[in-house]
């Protein structure tokens, strides 16, 4: 590892071109790292991780010329598997400054992990795991570290980081170095054990190349994260020991945007894979029964305005509206339910808050209601905002991880445990620090027939309607398709969310691919090999 003295390089400017060359990078970028009034210029900063051993050979015995420049040994991330966990493990990268304070004051005696901030904006307050570990008992971080910046890097980071080996060294109060006190031996961070099943995701991250979507994958029984993928993905050896600015700039300005995790990041209007929620909410509420049924001539009439049907349906009743997606059916449903219903029913399936994945900077979509709109857009509430609702559109929003935590409180009539990715946390020397245990986040009341029905529905989309490509020899899929509008005239999203086996659920998978058409010629075929996988594993 190598690192310069910001200070001596500040104060003789007219040596970044002789230092920048020998350590082989850009005169304007060493001038731009050392310049950063974020900094703290007495503190060595790392440039080069990494280097090989001849070049580190012979910056040591060009040291006595080069007096801004520190050679030292440090271990050095690696990520063996490139992109295909990137979203899901994040980066790392020098700490800092606000970083620094944050730790240096967490890192006094214990480690804690602060469960995701989703939890208080819940409402639910904050809860906070802490453990006390040995390693914890010197001041834990420095101003040359590095830190998780995104994912489980970040989440965990006071796991993982262990303790830096290095020098304590005697310092002036500006921080200016003295002498050296004593030599510290480096000790390993935590390890981290994740629920993820490798094949499973390097199945999603296949099946997902040349897509601009996400696939989640959930274990039902205990909120077990399975496969989290999103595409495109960048590489997170990039990042080690520091991202060349080029590079950084080309990953930001992507259209497409590769760092950015679509299953939490990136929220989307569901489309017609909201249609159970609502065909839920109908039957509990009564405007519903599971013997109803429409006339759909290709779209309903309200007020001036002739809403749109996807097709003619004709005749359709209950389970034939979920099998089917007829958008007529919803238009009368959501306007009998009204936005309100439709809101609280959203709510109680997670949707509008973050799902308390435990990974950074989750987003908690919109689920709107009149009072919202009152408030944040300064308008009252058109009636037929209701409509666009109860077929998914309009101002709702939700993430795939979202949608992949509401279907589990479909696959488990009701309950809906915190999806998570780590399983346990296992210290240097072996010990368990933790053991996840499935945790009840939401448990929705409904009677034991009306989840029947939903459930019922939901095979007869993959048995006899819009997602026949999802069957699976042996195994009853439940699922919904779903195309969300959401540019006028542009290509719709595609949705896939299912569950299986219907009756004893042990997998959910959610889909979404952007502006790939039909829900049904995208994301089914992509959710059935993938749940093909997953069966054949032996799960
Ligand atoms: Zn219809």
């Amino acid at each position: 590892m190598v690192s310069v003295l910001p200070d001596l390089l500040r104060r003789n400017p007219e040596r970044i071109p002789l230092v920048a060359s020998r350590l082989n990078i850009s005169p304007d970028e060493l001038r731009e790292l050392v310049m950063n009034p974020r900094i703290n210029p007495y503190v060595p900063l790392v440039v080069l991780k990494g280097v090989s051993y001849q070049q580190a050979v012979d910056l040591l015995e060009s040291q006595y010329n080069l007096p801004e420049v520190e050679v030292s040994l440090q271990a050095m991330r690696w990520y063996p598997y490139g992109k295909l966990f990137a979203h899901v493990v994040g980066y790392v990268g020098q700490i800092s400054e606000e970083e620094l304070k944050a730790y240096q004051q967490m890192a006094n005696g214990e480690w804690r992990v602060a469960r995701d901030e989703g939890q208080a904006a819940n409402g639910e307050g904050q809860t906070e795991s802490t453990y006390h570990s040995p390693l914890a008992t010197r001041a834990l971080y420095d101003g040359a570290d590095f830190v998780g910046k995104s994912g489980l890097e970040r989440q965990y980071e006071r796991f993982l980081h262990g303790m830096p080996g290095g020098e304590q060294v005697e310092v002036t109060p500006l921080g200016r170095r003295v002498r050296l006190l004593q030599q510290i031996e480096p000790l390993p961070g935590a390890r981290l054990v994740l629920s993820l099943d490798a094949k499973l995701q390097q199945r999603a991250y296949e099946l997902l190349q040349g897509r601009v979507g996400a696939l989640v994958a959930l274990d039902p029984r205990t909120g077990e994260v399975l496969a989290c993928v999103s595409q495109p993905a960048f590489d997170p050896n990039l990042f080690v020991p520091r991202i060349p600015a080029d590079i950084w700039r080309t990953l930001l300005n992507d259209p497409q945007a590769p760092l950015n995790n679509r299953a939490i990041q990136s929220a989307y209007a569901p489309g017609s894979i909201f249609k159970p929620f609502v065909a839920l909410a109908g039957l509990e509420t009564g405007v519903l029964t599971i013997r109803s049924s429409v006339s759909c001539p290709g779209g309903y009439q309200f007020g001036r305005r002739f809403f749109r049907c996807w097709r003619r349906h004709g005749a359709v009743d209950f389970y034939g509206s979920i099998a089917l997606s007829c958008d007529t059916f919803y238009y009368i449903t959501a306007q009998k339910l009204g936005p309100e219903r439709l809101a609280y029913w959203a709510r109680q399936f997670g949707l509008g808050a973050p799902a308390g994945i435990d990974l950074p900077h989750e987003r908690k979509g919109l689920v709107p209601d009149p009072e919202w709109k009152r408030r944040a857009l300064k308008q009252p509430w058109y009636g037929g905002e209701t409509l666009n609702y109860g077929i998914g559109q309009g101002y709702l929003l939700t993430t795939p991880l979202q949608m992949a935590v509401a279907t589990m409180g479909i696959a488990n009539r009701g309950v809906i445990y915190r999806p998570h990715l780590v399983r346990q946390i296992v210290a240097p020397d072996g010990r368990v620090l933790y053991t996840a245990k499935p945790e009840v986040i939401h448990r929705i009341q409904a009677s034991p027939a009306h989840w029947d029905a939903i459930i019922e529905g939901m095979v007869r989309v993959v048995e006899r309607g819009t997602a026949r490509r999802a069957k699976i020899a042996g195994v009853a899929v439940a699922g919904k398709t779903g195309s969300a509008e959401f540019r006028k005239g542009g290509r719709t999203h595609s949705w896939f969310i299912a569950f299986a086996p219907a009756e004893n659920p042990r997998v959910v998978v959610c889909v979404l691919a952007e502006e790939a058409g039909h829900g049904s010629e995208v994301a089914v075929p992509i959710a059935a090999e993938w749940l093909k996988a997953f069966f054949a594993n032996g799960e």
